[in-house]
């Protein structure tokens, strides 16, 4: 077995022309690699162990669910790991989120979304819904659906051809960028939402399905929070047309903004919400879709079987780890922790990176940070996409022993940078501080080079 991802390995690695260090243990926020390097994992891979690796409760849970049950099929039976937790979280979902379907990831989540919001219009007798909309700057997957529901255009472009979902986008909340001089966070939330209500109108009320959002987007523009109110119009939009308003919660939520579902601080209850990296913390490859308990009743008095589903839906080590990790969140408190340990890491962010000449905006909630880099504060005009700031703040990174997650096209798609930060929820104070020192160290390194 080659030492770094090489032309001798069998593995199809997603860079091929890229050498990665062999992870071999986890320790806590520290990954290992086999030439015993430690590198502090300040954005849990892309938002997911939010307990660090190797969380000895999760750990044991999974041997015992191993030693009892791996697996057994949804189309004959159910299994308590699925059962328990879908009680659990039907229990702490926003009011009237009663029925949890468990797939293996985010992409999943939505993919079963779309079809479901599908499956209930046509069953309510509205077939012509058949329309999404959904966000530019936003990312809802990769499979063929999740990724035409997206408004990330590098990832779209080379798949154009075979996108075949009716959507179209309009602009997101992105306060940094569209909201004017002088106007108030509650008169651009408004604004904002009002994009939402002219697409409507344009394609024609009868024809849309569902209206698909970030409740905060991730990682295509760098963890952009809504401003106040926001989604409340959203809620009051899609309720004056008939649309089901679908938040996409996998990156930020089971925790990672400082709510166990981010829109609790938005005030909104969505129809469907789907969420996946925080569930397991990536212990378990798990996602799930939350569904309004009334509209899987449409189902349910219907057709009766939802025309979907995948081998390992509800898959009993999967649940069982996703519901252990939710208890630790829950017995340890922290989810209190990330609300109090998110303004602090906010303050230091903000202390070293505030008055930096290339960082035009440092933003989130709890432990979910986006720092947007800019080439010039004034103007917030970005670095052009072909100076790759991001790639290279990322390998000076991994070279100094942090994982964090910058991504670019922030400011409009294609041009711009951030880094997101997604810390594990057990991260100290100390260790935080070191993801400053070493993010400063690595954004230094690479701004050098697009100078040069
Ligand atoms: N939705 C959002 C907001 C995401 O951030 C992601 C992944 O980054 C996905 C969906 C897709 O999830 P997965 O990669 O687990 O399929």
């Amino acid at each position: 077995m080659p030492d770094a991802g090489n032309a001798r390995s069998h593995v199809f690695h997603r860079d091929l022309k890229a050498a990665y260090p062999v992870a071999v243990s986890g320790d806590g926020p520290w990954i290992v690699d086999k030439a015993g390097k430690r590198y502090l994992d300040a954005s849990g891979g892309a938002a997911v162990s939010c307990l660090g690796h190797r969380h000895p409760r999760v750990v044991k849970a999974i041997r015992e669910q191993a030693g009892t049950l791996e697996f057994a099929h949804t189309a004959f039976f159910t299994s308590e790991p699925a059962e328990e937790l879908a009680d659990f979280l039907a229990a702490r979902a926003p009011e009237g989120l009663g029925r949890v379907y468990f797939v293996s990831g985010g992409s999943e989540a939505n993919e079963m979304a779309l079809k479901l919001v599908r499956q209930i219009h046509v069953e309510r007798g509205e077939p012509k819904r058949a329309h999404f909309i959904a966000r530019e700057q936003s990312y809802h997957g990769n499979t063929l659906g999740a990724l035409a529901l997206g408004g990330n255009p590098a990832r779209k472009e080379l798949y154009g051809p075979i996108l075949g979902l009716p959507v179209s986008h309009v602009a997101p909340c992105y306060a940094y960028r569209h909201q004017r001089d002088g106007e108030s966070d509650e008169a651009y939330g408004l604004r904002a939402a009002k994009a939402l209500e002219d697409e409507i109108v344009r394609v024609g009320p009868e024809k849309v399905a569902a209206f698909f959002a970030e409740t905060v987007v991730g990682a295509t523009a760098g963890v952009v929070p809504p401003v106040p109110g926001y989604f409340r119009e959203i809620r009051r939009i899609c309720d004056r047309y008939g649309v089901l308003m679908v938040l996409d919660e996998v990156m930020s939520g089971m925790g990672r903004t400082g709510t166990l579902f981010a829109c609790e601080q938005d005030g909104v209850v969505p129809d469907i919400i789907t969420v996946a990296k925080g569930l397991g913390a990536g212990h378990q490859p798990i996602g799930a879709t939350l569904v309004r308990e009334d509209l899987a009743r449409v189902i349910e008095g219907g057709d009766g079987v939802f025309r979907h589903g995948h081998t390992y839906i509800g898959h009993p080590i999967a649940c069982a780890a996703a519901l252990e990790t939710q208890k630790v969140i829950e017995d340890e408190g922290l989810l209190e922790r990330v609300r109090t340990a998110g303004d602090v890491f906010q303050d230091m962010l903000v202390e070293r990176f505030g008055q930096h000449p290339r960082v035009g905006d440092i933003r989130g909630r709890g432990f979910f940070r986006g720092i947007e880099l800019v080439a010039d504060r004034e103007t917030k005009q970005p670095f052009a996409r072909p100076k790759g700031l991001a790639n290279r703040i990322k390998a000076h990174a991994m070279a100094g022993g942090l994982v964090c997650y910058p991504g670019n096209g922030t400011a409009d798609g294609i041009d711009g940078d951030h880094v997101l930060l997604a810390p594990p929820f057990i991260m100290s104070d100390d260790e935080l501080g070191l993801v400053v020192d070493r993010l400063e160290t690595a954004i230094t390194q690479a701004l050098t080079e697009v100078r040069a």
